[in-house]
Parts: structure tokens; sequence; C-alpha cells
């Protein structure tokens, strides 16, 4: 089995050719190594290997994980829906990519006592099954989070329609940036943060703008559940 480290370079040169057929400097473009389902041996190879900013998608499995590794200098960040009688747990984390209503704000903002940075899940795609907000719905949450400082709002996120095919995720990365754009200028905000690009689809991510990688399959290999 190849190692995390191997991986992990093989990822780098990926993001490095990429990132120059797009103009952009690869160091624009970190890696968040989702870690959901992978035990903490695996997330300890990671951080032999140098890495320390993971992600994981429900609060219930990255916490015990994160108590475990808590001597070890990393970086939380949560990448799955966040329901609102979970928002005090989110303490630890440095990051939570997944705002998508007004009601999350709202809880979170009732519960946090310290600055943390978020970002809004959009559902470019309008997907009926999947979590994020609607494009239009972005405008309530930005206003929200406006009126709720401790939450620094760092930019959007976007988990592409899920096909074999890692071109036709493209178009859906480009209207993220688009929205970004344009919520700037609307909003008078910075946004510098595009979290999207998965294993199947980054180097596309990266050609659109993307500055967070979520990883998984691509740093650990097949999850197996
Ligand atoms: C699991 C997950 C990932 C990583 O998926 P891979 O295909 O293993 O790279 C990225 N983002 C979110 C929101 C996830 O839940």
């Amino acid at each position: 089995m190849a190692s995390f480290a191997s991986r992990l370079a093989e990822i780098q040169a990926t993001i490095g050719r990429h990132a120059e057929k797009a103009a952009r400097d690869p160091a624009e473009v970190r890696i968040v190594a989702v870690t959901k389902t992978f035990p903490v041996e695996r997330i300890r190879e990671a951080i032999a290997a140098g890495h320390h900013r993971f992600g994981e998608n429900r609060v219930q499995e990255a916490l015990p994980k994160m108590a475990e590794l808590s001597g070890d200098e990393c970086e939380w960040h949560l990448i799955g829906h966040l329901q609102t009688n979970k928002a005090r747990m989110v303490e630890d984390f440095s990051m939570i990519q997944s705002i998508d209503s007004v009601r999350v704000v709202d809880a979170l903002a009732a519960r946090m006592h310290r600055p943390l940075d978020v970002l809004i899940e959009v559902n470019v795609g309008e997907e009926p099954q999947k979590t994020g907000a609607s494009p239009a719905e972005i405008e309530p949450i930005v206003r929200a989070l406006q009126s709720n400082p401790a939450l620094r709002l760092k930019g959007l996120m976007t988990i592409a329609p899920l096909t074999n095919n890692p071109e036709a995720a493209r178009p859906f990365f480009h209207s993220l940036r688009l929205l970004r754009d344009e919520s700037r200028q609307r909003f008078g905000v910075e946004l510098p943060e595009l979290s999207m690009g998965m294993t199947d689809d980054y180097p596309a991510a990266v050609e659109e703008g993307a500055t967070l990688l979520r990883l998984g399959r691509a740093l650990f290999g097949p999850r197996s559940l």
C-alpha cells in the first residue's frame, strides 16, 4: 500500500501542474485531509509526514479523534452539515466549512466564546437531496454573519454533483467562483477562500480557483464501508 507521504507528494505535483496551467501560485492551494472513517493511526501517519490540516464531516466522529491528537497542533475543519443541537460542540474546530442556514449561524453565535472562521456551503447544482444553501439563500446568511462578528466569514464551499467524469465538476467550480466574486461586490466582504475539489475532481478545482481541497481517498486510499 502506498504511504501517506508518497500520495501527498504525488498530489502536490498534480496541484503544481494544474496551478501552472491556470497561472496560479500553488502555495495558494491548501489541502484538507479528510479523515472520516479512517482511524487515528492513519492520521498519525499523516502528521508524521508533516501534514496537520484535517477535515471531518460529523462532529461525533471528529471529537474523539481530536481529543486523542490534541497534543499535535492540528487544524480541524468541519466539512459536513452541522445540526443546531451540536453547535456547542464545535469550539475546538479551526473552521466550519458547512454553514448553510441562518438557523445554524444563530445557533453558533449563541454558543461561541471565541472567534471562529466559517465558510458558507453552497449547493451550486441546486440538487434537491443535497445540503448547502441555494445561491439565493447566501444573502440572508451573509447578513446574519455580519451581525455576529465572532463568526468570521472567509469564503464559500461546494460539493460538486457526483459523476464519474472529473471534467463534469468544472462548471460548478466556475459558478462558485463567480458567486464569490459577485458576493464580494454586493456585500463588501473579502471571501478569500474557495473550498472545492475532492479526490475525483480536484485538478479542475485547482484550475478554477480553489484555495482549499478536501481530499480523502486520494490521501488515505479507499474507505472500507
Ligand atoms: C468525504 C468528503 C470529502 C472527501 O471525499 P474523497 O472523495 O474521499 O476525497 C470531501 N468533502 C466532503 C464534504 C466530504 O464529506
